[in-house]
């Protein structure tokens, strides 16, 4: 008899998170990891996601014969199939098969998808997009991810490798992306572009509370939440450029798909979302139709850090 208990992970460059689901879908342990120093590595990537598991199973008390399955987000172009990570734009991960060493040591069935595809699944089966039937999702974190929901299914395009809404080119002269094109809406609107803004005033002698916190090229979410508080003026401006060109992409993903909703999650968001809310809404109208305008909703995603997590779930309950 398959096991009762689902694994789910959240597999980011820094870090992993963990959760173990029981067969109510509930979360009864959970565990984070950091990954090493300068450890995206995927020697490293495997060594603490299988760490993180065995531990969760051990603290759990749960044998690996009661593993129905494990299932995961990670960012990156991935092929679901083979369970390979074709691409990373922010990690050195390419041609990654990350399924075949979950396999072998814990003997389950392994799902894993684009991390923010698999977030916006969960925000559509357990979270701020349940009941709706066409849904977009930005993820503002280090990178910009995102997801689409079209008729009531996650829409991946050919071999799982679309929905890349980070990277829709909004200015071809803008700053340079890690996907090596210019002008991304990443690279204006996400952790690692407002860092580099700042970084850039900093060289032109406007210091920000954020300048000294930037570590391999982002700062951290709470950082930004404090620095805004403070009214640093430097943040605030990265703060309003990011809203500026992701109100242009809110706009541009409108008039393109006509969603019922758009959803806003990710680190960013979680720290400093209804801030980010209020400009965009601000803004958006500029740049949709009001007649598609009128039937959207933009909400903050519900679930949190944990988006990925129901998501990896969610993907299991469709296979069965
Ligand atoms: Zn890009």
């Amino acid at each position: 008899m398959a096991g009762k208990y689902n694994i789910c992970l959240d597999i980011g460059g820094t870090k992993i998170l963990g959760a173990i689901f029981d067969e109510k879908g509930e979360i009864i342990y959970r565990l984070k990891k950091k990954t090493k120093e300068g450890g995206d590595s995927t020697e490293n990537v495997e060594e603490v996601i299988i760490s993180v598991v065995s531990e969760m199973l051990k603290e759990a008390d749960i044998k690996k014969k009661d593993i129905h399955a494990i299932a995961a987000g990670a960012p990156g172009v991935i092929d679901q199939d083979a369970g390979v990570i074709l691409f990373s734009p922010n990690l050195p991960w390419r041609d990654y098969d990350i399924a075949s060493p979950i396999r072998d040591q814990f003997g389950a069935p392994f799902y894993i998808g684009n991390d923010v595809n698999v977030g916006v699944l969960g925000e559509y089966k357990h979270g701020a997009a349940q009941g709706y039937h066409n849904v977009a999702g930005f993820f503002v974190g280090t990178g910009m991810g995102g997801g689409l929901i079209l008729e009531d299914k996650l829409y991946t395009g050919h071999k799982f490798k679309g929905a890349e809404l980070g990277h829709m080119v909004l200015n071809s002269e803008g700053p340079l992306c890690g996907c090596g094109q210019r002008g991304c809406l990443e690279a204006f609107s996400a952790k690692k572009g407002m860092s580099a803004y700042i970084l850039q005033q900093a060289s032109r002698g406007r210091e920000s509370m954020l300048t000294s916190n930037i570590e391999n090229g982002v700062f951290k979410s709470k950082a930004l939440k404090k620095a805004l508080a403070a009214g640093d003026p430097v943040a605030t401006e990265a703060v309003d450029r990011s809203c500026h060109y992701l109100a242009i992409a809110t706009g541009n993903i409108i008039n393109i798909f006509s969603p019922d909703i758009v959803i806003f999650g990710g680190g960013v968001i979680e720290a400093v979302g209804d801030l980010f809310l209020e400009k965009i809404l601000k803004e958006v109208d500029r740049y949709c139709m009001p007649s598609i305008r009128n039937t959207v909703e933009l909400k903050k995603a519900a679930l949190g850090d944990d988006s990925i997590l129901y998501g990896a779930l969610s993907m299991i309950e469709e296979k069965g």
